[in-house]
Parts: structure tokens; sequence; C-alpha cells
């Protein structure tokens, strides 16, 4: 029986003690006492299915077993060391890690959260390039700390304050809402129904028109016309599980590379056999980036973050001592290697794709039923569905109807994220434990 504080207490503390600006979900919020692989258990003991996985975060289930006992195995031999003095976990780990990652991808920087990687990764790229000028997609998130306020694009998240410097952001890629392009012309699993491309099949022009408005973004807004970095998610999480028409990241990159910039894919909510035909987002897009960050679902709810670049690119770091005291410390490290292991050992990664796209094809089937479902996107167990009050004009819900479509969910004992432009986007990012098989 749980016998912590009340909840009234808790509320209180929230009100009086805590920002005023932490994100709450619900009218009146769940409060979780315990959880297990993908079920949680508020304080009077109602279960709930989690498909929100703590905004995309735990990744082979709470409080996984074989990830619990990695982390208490090493919190009884050491809980903390600086990397001033080695220490068996983090060499294991990062040896494991990068052999996850493709090409030169191979020399790995630890951090604490999503926000410090990004913030890392930016700092990498203009040394390396020695241009200052970086770029992202409008309705992109990549963090919260004065610097990612800047690339991150989405209002909600930005206070009224100045950002980072010399970022720009550029027409979101994105087949629904934008201008061109239609759910044909995304990489997904299955024929969708909606909006149809404009093109005829298999000739969609909407990537090339979006990679336009990149190019015209660089040679019209940054000095001498260069891009240093480019920052994109493989599909975009916090924006509303926006999926990129087939030809547009691809040639974004090269075109990005062509001018001498790097190329950074934001693996933090993508990563780790969450979009189920491959274990990283970028590989759906068929490119190999300059520098890849992960946060989120590498730690499986653990604060454990990381970088990893290629031998160039993390020779220019060497020109200042990077530190940070808890990055790659052993707990987080053991627990990194676990997951690993876990998503393995497990499965999870083809669960993801059997189990998603069985439930992406549900839901599209759902959608030829009821018109308030304008789109259903995404890959493997990452998906959002889009709802509309008229499905031609694509005009969104009122936020008010969402609101209580999703309060209702919660009171049956179902957790799904929001998000999008409109918050009128149901994100639904599961686990993807075999607990789904
Ligand atoms: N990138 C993406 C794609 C994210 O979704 C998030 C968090 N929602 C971040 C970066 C920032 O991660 P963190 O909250 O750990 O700083």
């Amino acid at each position: 029986k749980y016998q912590g504080i009340s909840y009234d207490d808790a509320m209180k503390v929230r009100s009086k003690n805590l920002t005023p600006a932490l994100l709450t979900f619900y009218k009146k919020p769940v409060m979780i006492n315990q959880g297990h692989m993908q079920w949680l258990w508020d304080i009077d003991g109602k279960r709930y299915l989690d498909l929100f996985a703590g905004i995309v975060t735990v990744s082979v289930g709470h409080c996984h077993p074989k990830v619990t006992q990695a982390a208490e195995k090493q919190m009884r031999k050491l809980w903390h060391t600086t990397n001033i003095y080695l220490h068996p976990a983090i060499h294991e780990y990062a040896e494991k890690l990068v052999a996850k990652l493709p090409g030169d991808l191979k020399v790995v920087y630890f951090t604490n959260s999503g926000s410090e990687a990004n913030d890392l990764a930016l700092l990498m790229a203009r040394m390396y390039t020695g241009t200052f000028e970086t770029l992202s997609l409008r309705n992109a998130y990549h963090g919260a700390s004065p610097y990612l306020m800047g690339l991150t694009a989405l209002s909600t998240w930005k206070f009224n304050s100045p950002t980072g410097l010399g970022i720009h952001q550029t027409m979101n890629a994105d087949p629904y809402r934008g201008p061109w392009g239609g759910a044909r012309c995304r990489d997904s699993p299955s024929q969708v129904v909606g909006r149809s491309c404009d093109c005829a099949e298999g000739q969609c022009q909407a990537g090339e028109h979006y990679l336009d408005q990149l190019k015209d973004t660089v040679a019209f807004s940054m000095p001498n016309k260069r891009c240093g970095a480019f920052f994109a998610e493989s599909i975009q999480g916090v924006g509303g599980t926006v999926q990129f028409p087939k030809n547009f990241l691809k040639p974004a990159f090269e075109f990005i590379r062509s001018q001498g910039g790097v190329c950074i894919s934001d693996e933090v909510q993508t990563g780790f056999g969450r979009l189920g035909s491959h274990f990283w987002g970028f590989e759906t897009h068929d490119l190999v980036p300059d520098i890849v960050t992960m946060a989120k679902g590498i730690g499986n709810g653990f604060p454990l973050a990381a970088v990893v670049t290629t031998p160039e690119i993390a020779k220019q770091m060497g020109t200042a001592l990077h530190f940070n005291t808890y990055g790659g410390n052993p707990m987080a490290s053991a627990v990194g290697s676990a997951v690993l292991d876990a998503i393995e050992e497990d499965g999870t990664q083809e669960n993801s794709h059997v189990v998603g796209t069985y439930f992406i094809n549900k839901l599209r089937e759902l959608q030829n039923e009821f018109d308030v479902i304008g789109d259903v996107r995404g890959k493997g167990l990452m998906i959002g569905v889009e709802l509309v009050s008229d499905r031609e004009k694509r005009t969104p819900l009122s936020t008010d109807i969402v609101g209580k479509i999703w309060e209702d969910m919660k009171d049956m004992g179902l957790l799904v994220g929001k998000g999008g432009l409109y918050g009128t986007v149901s994100l639904i990012l599961l686990h993807f434990d075999s607990y789904y098989l």
C-alpha cells in the first residue's frame, strides 16, 4: 500500500515550490507510484497502459528486470567517479554503443540529457566547420537550453528571451500540413488514405520543393551563403510525429555537405529500434550523418545521453578540455549497456516493427471509418494520429475536444501524448518490449 506524500500535499508543493512553467498533463494529473514494463500504477493502485513511455523514453519497459539488476549490481560496487580516472563500465559501454553505428561514427561523448548532447553537437559542428550559422526545421524540438531554444522551433517551448545566435529555420518538410506532398509520398509501412499526393504515383516532387526552400534559406539568410550545421530529427517527435517526404532528408544532407557544413541527426526519440525497420531513424532515410545525438531510449529512463561523431570531427574538439562530471558515470554506463542487451535479447526492434505496423494499419482502418481522424502516420512504435474537424481542409480539431478525448483515454487507463503545432496530434509512442508480442 502506498504510504508516501498525499495527493493534495503533492499538488500544494507543486504549485508552491516547483516551477510554474512545469508541464503537467491532465486536469487532475495522475500521480504515478510504480511501473513494470508497459504498465504504470498510480498511488491508488489504478493501472495504466503507458503508450507514451515517459515521452518516448522508456525503450525496453519500466523497471526492466535486466536493466534494474545491472543498475543494482553497479550501485553496490561504485556509484561515481569522474572520467579523470578510468573505470571499466564506460569503456565496455562505449565500445558496445559505437558498434551499433555505421561508417566512421566511432567517437562517443557521454552527457546526461538530450539538450546537453545537442548543445555539444552544436559546439562541435561550429568548431569543425569554423562556421557559426546553423539550420533547423520549423516544428523541430532539439532541447531547452538557451542555445537550443533557438534550434527548437515550436513557440510553445520558447521563453521571451533571446535564444541562440546564428540559428535559422527553414520551412518544415511536412507532407500533411505543408504546401506540398501528401500521405503517399512519405516513407510509410503501407499505403495511406487521407490527403493524396498531387504528383503522379512514384513521382513525388514534394521533397525537391522543400529542399529548394532550404537552399533559399541558406542563400538569403546566412553570411557567405554558408551553413555550418544542419540539425534534423528523423521523424519529428514533439512536433507531432511528422514524417518527411521520401526524397527530402538525404538530398538536404548532401547539399549541406556540398557547401562545407555538417549534418546532425537527432535520434533522441527515433533511435534504439523504436522505428522497427531500423535501429536508427537516419537509416530509414538511407543516410549516414556526421554527428548523431541520442538520449531518452538510450537509458530506458536513466539520465544518460550521448553524442557520437567521427574521429576527424572529434579532433577539432582537442584544443580545449571537455569535462562533464556525470557524463558516462559508472551507473549510467552500466544501465546503457544493459539496455542494449535487453533490446537485443527481447527482440524489441522486431517487435516494434511487427506490432507497430499492425497498429498503424488498424488505426488506418479506423481512419476510413471516422472523419475525425485526419492522418495516421509514423513508423514502428512511433505513431501520430492527427485529429481534424474537416478532413478535406485539414482543419485542426478544437483543443477542447482533443483535450476531452485525451482525458477520457486517461480515465479508461490509457496514457498517450499530445503534440504538434495545434496540440491535436495524439502521439502514441509505445514501449517496444516483447510483452506486446
Ligand atoms: N531532441 C529531441 C528530438 C527531443 O524529443 C528532446 C526531448 N523531448 C530533446 C532533444 C531534449 O532532450 P532532454 O529533455 O533530455 O534535454
